[in-house]
């Protein structure tokens, strides 16, 4: 298949979006940019058009998609029932990068939702994702845009790496604003219950909700308690070569991360440092790139995976990154890392 790459980093081009809008409707395959990463879309509502995403991505099948919309209204046909606390939420946080799960109606095939009888739904902000979604019917799945196991892609050159030849179309829209997949809230709990931290934090969610609480499944090492979100269970954001976090005090951390990469560089091995703006001069071995900075939270996020995917072409044997375990978005950077890292973290 030849992928149609267009270029919509200054503008929307009519043309092309109508393409665009015509391939999701015919039940092809779009990848497209929100504010969050780049998403892989179909039609939400064609079960042979989900199917293709989960076959182009490599998806295990049992992991649901998130349906994306461009106006409250269109929760109508695809939920059973639309809490009180799902209007609350769009009014404080949609257009934007939170993900509500809802019991479905009949809409929705399963194949859309990977069999489970609630879906997933989302507003994003991104102009060029609202117009694709309009353009398309209105209804959109979209995983993340890159082949199931690798780090989510935040530049069309990432999706182009993993899909080129896979899907009918990739939109290039720039570099994306976020960097880290939405938040998702399960509104199906008696209370409201986080599944993936994201860049709406749990204190932004109880400001409108009073009471909201995190999956215990997310935190758990003990692999019997499962996160409720079918994708958390999987190694996900995963560099080839092995990632391990040092924690602790930053000096301490530094010290134990220059120890490392002068050992590993003594047996051979080509090692990697993922660290910050305020300290990445500081390393006299190893390839260092910086995440961002700790003065701008969000830079590490929209940073964090764009490394990942770097230190693959690099071929290191072994990537050591800092902690970064900042105010607002420090619990969902670190959620993908750890991730990243299959839960090798050094405590100093
Ligand atoms: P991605 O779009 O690649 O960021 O992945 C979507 C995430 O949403 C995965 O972790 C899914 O398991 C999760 N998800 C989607 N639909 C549901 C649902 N109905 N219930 C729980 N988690 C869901
Ligand atoms: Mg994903």
């Amino acid at each position: 298949m030849k992928t149609i790459c267009a270029d919509m980093r200054n503008n929307i081009d009519p043309e092309l979006m109508a393409l665009a809008g015509s391939i999701i409707r015919r039940g092809g395959l779009v990848a497209f940019p929100t504010e969050t990463v780049y998403g892989l879309g179909s039609d939400a509502l064609d079960p042979e058009a989900s199917r293709k995403i989960y076959a182009a991505k490599g998806r295990p099948s049992d992991n649901p998609l998130i349906v994306h919309i461009a106006q409250f209204d269109a929760l109508d046909r695809i939920v059973s029932h639309i809490p009180d606390a799902a209007r609350a939420l769009a009014d404080a946080f949609w257009p934007g990068p939170l993900t509500m799960i809802f019991h479905k109606s009949e809409a929705v095939p399963s194949a859309t939702t990977g069999g489970l009888d609630t879906v997933a739904v989302r507003m994003p902000s991104h102009p060029v994702a609202l117009e694709l979604i309009r353009q398309g019917g209105g209804y959109i799945a979209a995983p993340s845009a890159n082949t199931s196991g690798r780090p989510s892609p935040t530049e069309a050159r990432h999706v182009y790496d993993d899909l080129n030849g896979r899907i009918d179309m990739i939109i290039d829209g720039g570099p994306v604003g976020i960097g880290l997949e939405s938040t998702i809230i399960d509104l199906t709990e008696e209370t409201p219950m986080v599944l993936r931290p994201g860049f709406i934090s749990l204190e932004m969610l109880r400001s409108v909700l009073g009471e909201v609480r995190m999956d215990p499944g997310l935190h758990a090492d003990d692999p019997a308690f499962r996160p409720k979100a079918p994708g958390m269970k999987y190694r996900h954001y995963a560099p080839k070569s092995p990632l391990i976090i040092v924690e602790g005090e930053e000096a301490r951390v530094r010290a134990k991360i220059s120890q490392l990469v002068l050992e590993a560089e003594k047996s051979g091995k080509a090692a990697g440092i993922i660290a910050t703006d305020e300290d990445a001069s500081s390393y006299t071995h190893g390839i260092v790139r910086s995440a961002g900075t700790r003065s701008d939270e969000i830079t590490i996020a929209q940073r964090l995976f764009s490394i990942l995917r770097e230190f693959d072409d690099l071929q290191v044997s072994v990537i050591y990154s800092e902690a970064f375990d900042t105010p607002q978005l420090g619990a969902a950077i670190m959620n993908r890392l750890i991730k990243a890292a299959g839960h090798q973290v050094i405590q100093v």
